[in-house]
């Protein structure tokens, strides 16, 4: 059993490459935009959830805050 360790091992590695790889190929849920003012510009801020991965992403002025586009996240303070 100990020689099979180090396969047990890179298939386990294998295993969630794999599993997060097709995590990213998911499509992302349309983010819950409650309402936009149509008035408002959009903006651009960065993003720090995970999915998003810390780039610059568009976001709409809520008056829950900034949501972002990309996914859903409120970044920012109400509108
Ligand atoms: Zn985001």
């Amino acid at each position: 059993m100990n020689a099979m360790l180090p396969y047990l091992g890179a298939l386990l590695l294998a295993a969630v490459v794999v599993i997060t790889w097709a995590a990213r190929l998911w499509p992302a849920r349309p983010a819950p935009v409650a309402s936009v003012r149509p008035d408002a510009p959009e903006m651009w801020l960065a993003c720090h959830t995970t999915r998003c991965a810390h780039m610059t992403m568009r976001h709409d002025p809520t008056p829950a805050g900034l949501v972002c586009r990309g996914c859903g996240a409120v970044n920012g303070g109400a509108a």
